[in-house]
């Protein structure tokens, strides 16, 4: 069946048909597939703020609760003028199948707000955040469902929703959001965990085409939370980052770029335009240049039926979440693209999200090292898991990882059986 290039990149679609192939394969029951293929609960909230010129503006914000089977709804929020509820619903289902790949106890959840947090002074954002947290306190909470950062949102706005929870509870409950600052609940190595779980999938990925990091170029698209952190550390493994593709700026350098000169450049400067230690570059032909790993880190649908067959990396570690439509996905296959998907590659931010929930709940929190050597452990194993099965099964990477996944909350919905 051919689809048109709008159905192709609506993030819904590009679930549904992943989702679809996989319960095919796992010769899903037909009720079975109908519970998990829509989310369970969505609300819509109108969120009035006054704004700094004295003016009422009212912003649309959704959240959706795709499943709570495996545990308590995950996911985070994300400010942007184009979010959808398609999108929040895509997303919202990809997060269920992420921490079931991981194999951690949560369901899956997504929140947005149309808006743009550009656009907007600092007071603006926090009273838009506070009143959008007042208007989910009966839908979210420690047990319920625990919103996170994501495009556009960050440790402040997850300090002013754990703050406003915690008014309308009163009492200080610090579980009810994770990515928070570290002296409020928030856990060591949070801020780099979905960059350092990108660096653990690919460490793993090389190993298979005989690579080490010294002779691996990589290619980032993006440079916010997950994009810089994964090229930071990487570039500290050792590995080569050629090229860095940003809106406001994309470098190229073949000997690799000073990563940490680039960073300290951009926190001068807020951008990476006029930074000098590499070369101008334009963005299209830098997401098409050879290179070992590409890191789409920044946006859904970058790679779809009309450019994937130029993509020329070997392995495809997707950072950001439906970065690649279902169509692309058969032209990466037939190119012989190594895909580490968007719901295992990027899941270091929820499973260290998970570790954030577990010792806010214990009031203890763990060092560093401890962090990091957990996330290493579950992301080698959810690697391992995934090629495997991919291998068992002769499906690809994406299809192995959503089946594996449905798999598991399959089993929990079957197990717990229906409520009537
Ligand atoms: P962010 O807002 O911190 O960074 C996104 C960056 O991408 C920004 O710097 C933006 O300028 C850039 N960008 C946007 N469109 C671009 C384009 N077309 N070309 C080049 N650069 C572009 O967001 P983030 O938290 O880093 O999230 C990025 C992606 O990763 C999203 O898809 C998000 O859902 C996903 N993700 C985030 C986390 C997390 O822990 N933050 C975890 C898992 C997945």
């Amino acid at each position: 069946m051919t689809v048109s290039l709008e159905q192709e990149i609506n993030p819904w679609e590009a679930q549904s048909a992943r989702f679809d192939a996989a319960t095919k394969k796992l010769n899903l029951d037909e009720g079975l597939v109908k519970i998990l293929r829509y989310p369970n609960r969505e609300l819509i909230v109108h969120i009035p703020v006054s704004m700094d010129n004295g003016k009422l503006e009212v912003f649309t914000g959704f959240r959706v609760q795709h499943s709570i089977a495996r545990g308590p709804a995950k996911g985070g929020v994300r400010y942007s003028p184009d979010v959808t509820l398609d999108e929040v619903r895509a997303l919202a289902s990809w997060m269920t199948w992420k921490c079931a790949v991981v194999n951690i106890p949560f369901g899956g959840a997504k929140g947005g707000i149309i808006c743009d947090p550009h656009k907007m002074s600092p007071g603006e954002l926090e009273r838009m955040t506070r009143r959008y947290t007042a208007e989910l306190v009966e839908f979210i909470g420690p047990e319920k469902d625990v919103p996170a950062p994501d495009m556009n949102t960050n440790e402040q706005v997850m300090a002013w929703m754990m703050d406003t929870y915690s008014m309308h509870m009163r009492q200080t409950v610090t579980a009810v959001v994770t990515g928070k600052p570290i002296n409020i609940g928030g856990s060591r190595g949070r801020r780099e965990a979905t960059g350092r779980g990108i660096m653990i999938t690919c460490d793993q990925a090389i190993k298979k085409f005989g690579l080490r990091p010294e002779n691996t170029r990589v290619i980032v698209q993006g440079f916010g939370n997950v994009g810089s952190n994964a090229a930071r550390l990487m570039h500290e493994a050792g590995y080569k980052i050629i090229g860095i593709i940003e809106v406001d700026g994309s470098i190229y350098t073949k000997k690799g770029i000073d990563i940490e000169a680039l960073w300290s450049y951009r926190e001068k400067n807020r951008t990476l335009a006029g930074f000098t230690e590499a070369e101008k570059a334009d963005p299209t032909e830098l997401f098409q240049s050879e290179c070992e790993i590409l890191i789409p880190a920044a946006t859904e649908n970058q790679i779809t039926s009309r450019n994937a067959a130029k993509i020329r990396c070997k392995i495809l570690a997707e950072g950001a979440n439906g970065p690649t439509t279902a169509a692309a996905d058969e032209i990466l296959a037939a190119n012989k693209v190594f895909v580490i998907p968007d719901i295992l590659c990027n899941a270091g931010g929820v499973t260290t999200s998970y570790f954030e929930w577990v010792q806010d709940r214990q009031g203890y929190f763990w060092k560093e090292s401890v962090v990091n050597e957990q996330l290493a452990d579950i992301m080698i194993s959810s690697f391992n898991d995934v090629v495997r099965y991919a291998d068992t099964h002769s499906v690809n990477n994406r299809i192995a990882a959503y089946m594996l996944a449905i798999d598991r909350v399959a089993y929990t919905v079957r197990q717990r059986g229906i409520y009537a």
